[in-house]
């Protein structure tokens, strides 16, 4: 009730409570009176007065902004124009009218009977919030203040003044509600809450959470001052309360103590200053996430020893996400592949997978069930470029709905590994090939050595039976001049022709074993691979032998040569022997023509030397290369059969290759085939 109403009510109340009522009433009554008209001037001037009084009276009442009524037993005797405004009804019906249809209903107007009524009958005042009812029976609150009419008379009935009060009292009932659920909020809410004065920092309000989260009771709190608890101190929470308020803006912080109510909690706090009732204020909201720490921290720590166990491995470890990207890799694999580890995550799933086993990956991809674990082998790419031979073990994980997860694989090197079992596999492909060329070798020593020492026997038994001869002669010939003559045929023909034989087939035999010694040394001989100029060892090679090509009238060209990685002294003596053949075998009908060149493929050096001499039938081909072969002995071009065989024994044992592509006229083609540089 604003005061200024309460002075009109009052003023209002003390003008009608000293007067007669009505007003009306009360001027017929003076006119009436003689002894009063009879008075003189004075009495004139007071008539004056009161009329004058009296007409302010009844503009007040008619146009007061309050409704007013005059109430007798609960029916009213008079009522201004704003009380019918307000009930909704026009003055003429209230005179008389019963209040009972006023109120919400009959027992709202029998209880205001006992108490409105019954309070201004026994006190002589009543004041208070009263829910009515209009004509058209909307409700409204009403705020009535009724005094009696003339005190200690209750029969006199009352003076009412009611103002609508609705909208005042509903915003308040809102206002209320509100209140109360805030309250209810702040008391079931699972995060602390605790408010604080900022001017002498006492707890103004505390929830059960907060009270939970520092291991007290509300009441303990409530009694608290922020500037003086002692747990704050040293873990910020005071610096921050103390920043928020000298801010004005919030404040987070999560920090860990030993609270004064004996626990140690690890706490999410957040300070929001504000004003209330103009009051500076400090909201503090926390949550208890000790254990949310603890669990943190505790995954932390697996983690890491994981992390240690993973980066610990010899082997490289790698983790494909569900965005087929590398989502982990420990150091191991980055450093297999010259990789740091920041270079190799995020990079797409092939990344580090070698061009050419791109398809191999993919072919695994696609005929692997989906979840299956394997292993396979695969070549993988290092930042310089170079290959890495890896065993590559896949184990997809999936959720429970068969999606695809992550994929770790485990990558080992195995390039040593690898390296030594293709070692061990040429050396058995050597292993082999020598085996069959020993195999060759005794077949064709013992085939080769057997027609001289065929000969040797035949023609030593030839000698021994001459011998024989000629000593019977010696015996049946009485004189020397009988046993000349008739040893003569024997001593000077058949002896020395045998002795021939034998010599020649030593001689052959000699050849033969001397081949098969330098054979055996150039399997021998230590080998010095190096970086070779092949257009250097060519050059050599062709002006050792300038004077047999003049004398073949014939022309060697060479091509610019790429380098490749040999024994320099073998290379020279492979070359020089593929020149020489190619000057040997050449066609006595045209003029010779040599030429050399090469080209580098992948990681060999392939040269060819190529002639236009009499070429090699496609079935001698192979042949050519094996120990005293020769195609055409009787031939005028003189050779024992072991110069390819040299050469091929040499290439190889430098890491290379010989073959011939040749037919029958149009000249041969040797290849020759190196490791590059
Ligand atoms: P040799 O030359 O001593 O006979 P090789 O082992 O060098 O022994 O050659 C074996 C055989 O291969 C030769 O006898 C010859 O028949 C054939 N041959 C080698 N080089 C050529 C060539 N450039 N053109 C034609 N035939 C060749």
């Amino acid at each position: 009730m604003p005061p200024a109403l309460l002075i009109v009510i009052l003023v209002l109340l003390a003008v009608l409570g000293g007067c007669a009522w009505p007003a009306a009433r009360l001027l017929r009554q003076a006119r009436s009176d003689r002894r009063y008209r009879a008075a003189g001037a004075a009495r004139e001037l007071a008539w004056e007065q009161l009329t004058r009084s009296l007409h302010v009276q009844t503009l007040v009442l008619a146009n007061s902004g309050l409704g007013i009524a005059h109430i007798r037993e609960r029916r009213i005797q008079w009522a201004n124009p704003r009380w019918a405004e307000i009930f909704g009804v026009r003055p003429e019906q209230l005179a008389g009218a019963s209040m009972a249809p006023f109120h919400q209903d009959a027992a709202a107007f029998e209880a205001f009977g006992r108490t409105g009524y019954a309070t201004i009958e026994r006190e002589g005042r009543f004041s208070g919030e009263i829910r009515f009812r209009r004509a058209d029976g909307s409700p409204f609150w009403g705020f009535l203040i009724g005094s009696q009419l003339v005190s200690g008379k209750p029969e006199e009935g009352a003076i009412w003044c009611l103002e609508d009060v609705t909208a005042k009292v509903e915003a308040q009932q809102e206002l209320d509600d509100a209140l109360r659920l805030n309250q209810r909020l702040i008391a079931a809410s699972p995060t602390g809450i605790a408010l604080y004065r900022a001017a002498d920092g006492a707890c103004l309000l505390a929830n059960e959470a907060a009270a939970k989260a520092v291991g007290g009771r509300v009441e303990d709190l409530l009694r608290q001052n922020f500037r003086r608890i002692p747990s704050w101190v040293g873990c910020g929470l005071l610096d921050q309360a103390e920043a928020a308020l000298a801010t004005g803006a919030e404040q987070v912080l999560e920090t860990t103590l030993t609270t004064g109510f004996g626990v140690t909690r690890t706490l999410a706090c957040t300070f929001v200053p504000f004003e209330s009732r103009a009051e500076r204020v400090l909201l503090l909201m926390m949550s208890d996430v000790t254990e949310r720490t603890l669990a943190t921290a505790g995954l932390r720590e697996s983690q890491e020893r994981y992390r240690a166990v993973v980066e610990a491995l010899n082997e490289g470890l790698l983790i494909v996400g569900p965005d087929q990207r590398y989502d982990y890799c420990n150091s191991r694999l980055a450093a297999m592949l010259g990789y740091s580890v920041e270079e190799l995550l995020g990079q797409y799933r092939t990344f580090i997978v070698a061009e050419e086993d791109l398809g191999v990956l993919e072919a695994r991809r696609a005929s692997r069930l989906p979840g299956a674990a394997e292993s396979y082998e695969l070549r993988l790419k290092r930042k310089d470029g170079k290959t890495l031979e890896a065993l590559m073990s896949v184990a997809p994980i999936q959720d429970a709905r068969g999606r695809f997860v992550a994929s770790p694989v485990l990558v080992t090197d195995i390039s040593v590994r690898k390296q030594s079992e293709r070692e061990r596999d040429q050396l058995m492909m050597e292993l082999e090939q020598k085996n069959k060329e020993l195999e060759t070798l005794v077949y064709v020593a013992s085939h080769d050595l057997r027609s001289p020492l065929v000969n040797i026997q035949g023609f030593s038994q030839r000698l021994g039976r001459s011998l024989d001869e000629v000593e019977r002669q010696m015996e049946s010939c009485g004189s020397i001049e009988d046993l000349r003559i008739a040893a003569q045929p024997l001593l000077r023909e058949r002896m020395p022709a045998a002795l021939e034989y034998i010599r020649a087939s030593g001689v052959k035999m000699d050849a033969i074993i001397n081949g098969l010694l330098r054979l055996s040394r150039a399997g021998r001989m230590l080998l010095h691979s190096e970086a070779l100029d092949m257009n250097r060892v060519l050059e050599a090679s062709a002006a050792a032998m300038a004077f047999q090509l003049q004398e073949a009238e014939g022309t060697l060209e060479l091509d610019d040569l790429p380098p490749c990685q040999a024994d320099p002294a073998q290379t020279a003596q492979v070359f020089s022997n593929l020149l020489d053949n190619a000057i040997k075998y050449r066609r006595p009908d045209q003029p010779l023509r040599i030429r050399v060149s090469g080209r580098l493929q992948g990681a060999l050096a392939v040269y060819s030397v190529e002639d236009n001499g009499i070429g090699i039938n496609l079935e001698h081909r192979a042949r050519i290369f094996d120990i005293f072969q020769r195609l055409d002995p009787q031939g005028p071009t003189r050779g024992e059969g072991l110069g390819l065989t040299l050469v091929r024994r040499m290439v190889e044992r430098n890491g290379g290759r010989i073959w011939v592509e040749s037919a029958e006229g149009p000249g041969s083609r040797f290849c020759v085939e190196l490791p590059a540089v």
